[in-house]
């Protein structure tokens, strides 16, 4: 690693995960998840949290050719069951309150090739097992954020023209660029954008437009939007008011959707890594909400797979608005990362809405969600339609049209 002070900026960055990512209070929780190739940030973000006053910092690693070996050869039975114990834990965590910090840093090809069939059926298994867990992060319930690490098979995947030794710490500049880690005081740093993007959000809010219009190359798509749906910014409050940051980076602007009001047909403009497959060239048609064709030039196998998870996995949860000339899209790198792509691009996602993304959302049940048109699903997938050909408006329930993208960004 050639990256001056490589290791004091690790450090910079474990403690802004800690400090804005999750924001931990005193004798709080924090469950860490975090591959096993990353153990030197694991240890410093565990040492920043307890620095900030953390109860107990619980470490799950895991490990991309396990993972792969596991979804390959296990007995189908431990596939399609979750023990109960892993289901206990994940209640413990939910009870308990813990706020989860989950750092991403697999190849993103960790599982092409492995039977498509296997892969969907351990992750409705996992899903439905672990949807306690999925609930409480979706409402705000607790504090979560998702980082990325450098992580060696990716950074071949997005740098395969830089010489072996080079690219992981490419990727890792990348990282503390887009987290602005490079700056003198990367916490003040995050809360000056957090500011802007919750101001455009307020906008938005104040507009309640009734549908987004997307025009763009092989776009013209129509997405209702629920009545007092909310926008958000980066920074969110969970159920004890305590603000966190949910990815990092960030350069969205996002509500729910009415998943019943989805017409036209939409592509893809950039490829996503889907249980650990590349798909790319998407096509989408939507008729009253629900998928009613879809194509990809690679991975449309994965893809069916994907919208078959359940009957809200071909419905959207998400619409997400980002600037083409945001700093991650103007980098030119595509990072087979959603994380990443996705604050590149303006975005949609298949399956469950965020329940805070609608007034009072987070102390409705389910039935008032669906009521409402918030989709449910135990899977969400962001995949990326923006591009610097792009034009939306916003309809008013009288149906007049105010401009809100030209061109790919704000208009
Ligand atoms: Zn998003
Ligand atoms: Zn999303």
């Amino acid at each position: 690693m050639t990256l001056p002070n490589f290791d004091e900026l690790l450090k910079k960055y474990a403690r802004l995960i800690v400090e804005t990512g999750i924001n931990v209070q005193k004798g709080q929780s924090v469950v860490l998840q975090i591959s096993v190739d990353q153990a030197p940030l694991a240890r410093y973000i565990t040492q920043e949290a307890y620095k900030l006053g953390a109860g107990e910092v619980i470490v799950q690693w895991n490990d991309d050719i396990i993972q792969r070996e596991f979804l390959q050869h296990a007995d189908e039975k431990y596939l399609n069951n979750i023990p109960p114990y892993k289901v206990d834990q994940t209640n413990d965590w939910v009870e308990k309150g813990a706020s989860r910090i989950s750092v991403v840093s697999a190849n993103p090809d960790a599982l092409a090739g492995v039977d498509a069939d296997r892969v969907a059926a351990f992750q409705s298994a996992s899903g439905k097992a672990l949807a306690s867990l999925r609930k409480a992060t979706q409402a705000n319930k607790v504090s979560w954020t998702v980082v990325a690490a450098a992580g060696k098979e990716w950074a071949a995947k997005v740098f395969p023209e830089l010489p072996e030794t080079e690219q992981v710490e490419a990727l890792w500049d990348q990282i503390f660029k887009t987290t602005r880690i490079y700056e003198s005081d990367p916490v003040a740093a995050w809360q000056a954008h957090d500011e802007k993007l919750a101001a455009k959000a307020e906008e938005l809010n104040k507009e309640q437009f009734s549908a987004l219009h997307y025009t763009a190359p092989g776009t013209d798509l129509i997405v209702g939007l629920p009545k007092n749906h909310l926008w958000e910014g980066a920074g969110s409050d969970n159920a004890r008011k305590e603000k966190f940051m949910a990815n990092m980076p960030t350069e969205e602007v996002f509500t729910a959707p009415d998943s019943r009001r989805v017409d036209g047909t939409v592509a893809s403009t950039k490829p996503l890594s889907y249980a650990g497959t590349t798909i790319s060239g998407m096509r989408f048609t939507f008729k009253d909400g629900k998928v009613v064709d879809f194509s990809a030039e690679q991975g449309e196998e994965v893809l069916g797979k994907l919208l078959e998870t359940d009957e809200g996995a071909r419905r959207l949860g998400e619409v997400a608005l980002v600037p083409d000339p945001s700093p991650i899209s103007q980098s030119g790198i595509t990072f087979y990362n959603t994380l990443f792509d996705e604050n590149a691009s303006n975005h949609l996602a298949f399956g469950s809405a965020y329940a805070f993304n609608l007034q009072g959302g987070t102390e409705m049940s389910e039935e008032e969600l669906i009521e409402a048109g918030l989709n449910r699903s135990h899977t969400h997938v962001d995949f990326m339609i923006g591009s610097d050909q792009m034009n939306i408006d916003g309809i008013r329930e009288d149906g007049t049209r105010v401009p809100i993208f030209r061109n790919g960004d704000w208009a």
